[in-house]
């Protein structure tokens, strides 16, 4: 089958002499949304993103069989992936003393190293320091939506007022009511699979086609069910119908590198920024694209102390460049952007702009995981195959714990990602005892039985866990990094503890065969879901920015993404970052129109 490609029509060429109505820092999810409705009100958008524009398709090949790749996916000889105890043992900076050419985050290390190698940072260019972080950043359009896992999921009030539910941290300046209707214009403009299941803690999307269940995932889901849980099919970021509105993008074939690769979708059936709202962006003749253009401070106004636009290094001729603009939006990812915050220090915002409170960095969270939980399904042990993995996902068992039940030990909750049956390599050969041909009968008649899930849980927002800049060290363009100071407590602690209780404890009640137990805890940022350093509320002195992501200080200043989340939740962040994104910058058209900023 031919899949025809359209470019952008209407690109625009960068005038750097101009004032823009706005200019968008990142091209990610939080940037790319930025664009997508700024343009659409008519206004005129300069985006500049860090890294550079790639021929992604030919990155990604979805299609590839492993025996066709000449390593069967892995990377060039000379490239290292970081290892989970490279990262416990070590500190940061990971790469500085490393005999490798080309040193990777972890996720480089996921079976297929050579279909990333260009889209993750090369960890020797982008150093950082302070205490243990597996740090994953991608630096290019589209930025982490490239590879992302694609789960999207809403938040609820359970957790916009976790304050008012159970006294700790902040509540959200937003409800539930204010969000959804944001929520629901994501996922018509950009598709979501799933299936309605009414629970007040996991709101439901408009769903597109969902995935199929397997066996083992059916048996699981109906002994959950009379224990008042709840697993459904894995809520994909993934257009399973198609979205007729745009010729970017393609319906889910079904077909497989979803399951087999880090990520990644070469026909954009999964979301990506580029295809779901960049490219569509362009067409309106409204939108401005620089590539390698990477941000490092937001210019002020010396009269107004306003901002007026961003100094930007060149990534590949390490020249600054100026561009100007009647409003600024940040959207460089949660870490990235409060490093620019801290770094555009000036006579009117000495501490960092937008940093009046002193809260910039602070109130890190994310989430944490590890603790997970592998079984067997006996009746399934010699069934015929069947094409398990040709999809977006496989499940997601929703929170259950500190709902209506207040457990002991930790608040918050977690919920649980899986998968079961057949996949392109059967994953329980490395565990078979033997060799030969008893071997092999032995795997391929266990390799569609088994199931296993891990959780994902909320890590609190605690002042004391922050980033700041590091005074000596720089990256390879002379700009200084992040510092570290973050660490899980004890509440994740024995949350994690809970997770394999529990996970256990669901399986067995399914009669499924435990297997494995994981209790180990993942290092401190794996789960790649950063959040909260520039946390929106009410009150200027203990936040950065107001409930339209805009700062408390500087009126013409924005930051979309993932910083201005006031906790962590237990569900994947990507889509309330955009429908977050979506709602303020719908304010922001609004207020410019007005005059207001
Ligand atoms: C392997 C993987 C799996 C994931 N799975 C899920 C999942 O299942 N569900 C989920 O919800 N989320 C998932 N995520 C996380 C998800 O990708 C992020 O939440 C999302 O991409 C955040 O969007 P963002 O725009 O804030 O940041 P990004 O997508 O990281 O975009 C930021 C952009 O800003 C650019 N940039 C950075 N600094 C500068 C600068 N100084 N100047 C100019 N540009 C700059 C970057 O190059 C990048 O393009 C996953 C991520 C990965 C890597
Ligand atoms: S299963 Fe669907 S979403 Fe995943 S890579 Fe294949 S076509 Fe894309």
């Amino acid at each position: 089958m031919t899949l025809i490609r359209f470019k952008a029509s209407q690109e625009q060429d960068v005038d750097l002499s101009r004032t823009y109505d706005a200019v968008v820092v990142g091209s990610g999810a939080a940037g790319g949304m930025a664009a997508h409705v700024l343009t659409s009100q008519g206004m005129k958008v300069l985006l500049l993103e860090a890294g550079k524009k790639l021929p992604i398709e030919q990155e990604l090949r979805s299609m590839e069989w492993p025996y066709d790749h000449p390593r069967r996916g892995d990377a060039p000889p000379g490239s290292h992936a970081i290892r989970y105890n490279e990262y416990n043992v070590r500190q940061p900076p990971y790469a500085t003393k490393s005999a490798f050419k080309h040193v990777f985050s972890y996720v480089g290390g996921w079976g297929g190293g050579d279909y990333v190698k260009n889209i993750l940072v090369d960890e020797k260019d982008h150093p950082y320091t302070g205490t243990r972080y597996a740090w994953v950043r991608a630096r290019l359009l589209g930025g982490k939506t490239n590879i992302w896992g694609r789960l999207a999921l809403r938040l609820s009030d359970y957790d916009f007022k976790g304050k008012t539910h159970d006294g700790y941290g902040e509540d959200w300046p937003i409800a539930y009511a204010d969000l959804a209707p944001y929520y629901d214009k994501v996922d018509l403009y950009l598709g979501i699979s799933g299936h309605k299941e009414n629970l007040p803690h996991l709101p439901d999307s408009l769903f597109q086609r969902p995935n199929k269940l397997t066996a083992p995932e059916v048996k699981l889901r109906k002994t959950l069910a009379t224990m008042g849980r709840t697993l459904t099919p894995y809520r994909a970021g993934v257009t399973t119908d198609g979205v007729k509105h745009n010729k970017y993008r393609s319906k889910c074939f079904g077909r497989g590198a979803c399951g087999r690769r880090p990520g990644g979708c070469d026909i954009h059936a999964a979301f990506d920024s580029p295809t779901g709202l960049i490219y569509p962006a362009m067409d309106t003749g409204n939108l401005t694209l620089r590539t390698n253009s990477i941000a490092h401070e937001v210019l002020v106004d010396p009269n107004t102390g306003k901002a007026r636009g961003i100094s930007f290094v060149d990534a590949v001729n390490h020249r600054t460049y100026e561009a100007k603009a009647r409003v600024v939006i940040l959207a460089a990812s949660t870490l990235e952007s409060a490093r620019l915050l801290l770094l555009s220090k000036s006579r009117q915002h000495p501490n960092g702009i937008g940093n009046s409170s002193g809260h910039v960095g602070h109130n890190f969270c994310e989430h944490v995981m590890g603790p997970g939980v592998t079984g067997l399904v006996k009746e399934m042990v010699g069934a015929p195959p069947t094409l398990d993995d040709g999809k977006p996902g496989g499940f997601y068992v929703a929170r259950f714990r500190n709902l209506q039940d207040k457990q002991s030990g930790f608040i918050r909750g977690y919920g649980f990602e899986g998968g079961s049956g057949f996949s392109i390599f059967p994953g329980n050969a490395w565990d078979t005892p033997g060799f030969g041909g008893q071997f092999k009968k032995s795997v391929r008649e266990h390799a569609g039985a088994f199931i296993n899930m891990g959780g994902f849980g909320e890590v609190l927002p605690r002042y004391e866990n922050y980033m700041d800049l590091d005074p000596e060290v720089k990256d390879s363009w002379g700009i200084p990094v992040l510092r570290f100071h973050y660490q899980f407590s004890d509440n994740e602690k024995k949350m994690c503890e809970d997770m394999a209780t529990a996970g256990r404890e669901m399986f067995e009640a399914a009669g499924v065969e435990v297997v494995g137990v994981d209790k180990n805890i993942l290092t401190e940022g794996w789960s790649i879901h950063e959040l909260g350093t520039a946390r929106m509320g009410t009150d200027p002195k203990t936040s950065v920015l107001n409930q339209f992501q805009q700062s408390h200080d500087v009126k013409n200043l924005f930051v979309v993404d993932g910083s201005s989340h006031v906790s962590a939740s237990c569900q994947n962040p990507t889509w309330t970052i955009m429908a977050l994104a979506w709602r303020s910058c719908e304010h922001l058209a609004d207020e410019f129109k007005r005059g207001n900023l």
